[in-house]
């Protein structure tokens, strides 16, 4: 499974960070940095989770 983000869309407001902290993280610059595009299969329901959570819909999963 992998998760993307569209950066255009995504407002930098944190949800996906507080729910899945393992997998996505903000930079100084407020840019949302994906750390485990390859999912893991034990991060997968918080990543799950994490992307119909985002207020913006900017996070794609491909299973
Ligand atoms: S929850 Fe959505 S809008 Fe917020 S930082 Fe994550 S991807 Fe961006």
């Amino acid at each position: 499974m992998r998760v993307r983000v569209d950066p255009l869309v995504c407002e930098a407001n944190a949800v996906c960070v507080g729910l899945a902290p393992d997998v996505f993280d903000l930079t100084d610059d407020d840019e949302l940095r994906i750390l485990l595009p390859e999912v893991p299969p034990e991060q997968a329901d918080r990543v799950r989770h994490a992307v119909r959570s985002c207020p913006k819909a900017a996070l794609t999963l491909e299973e």
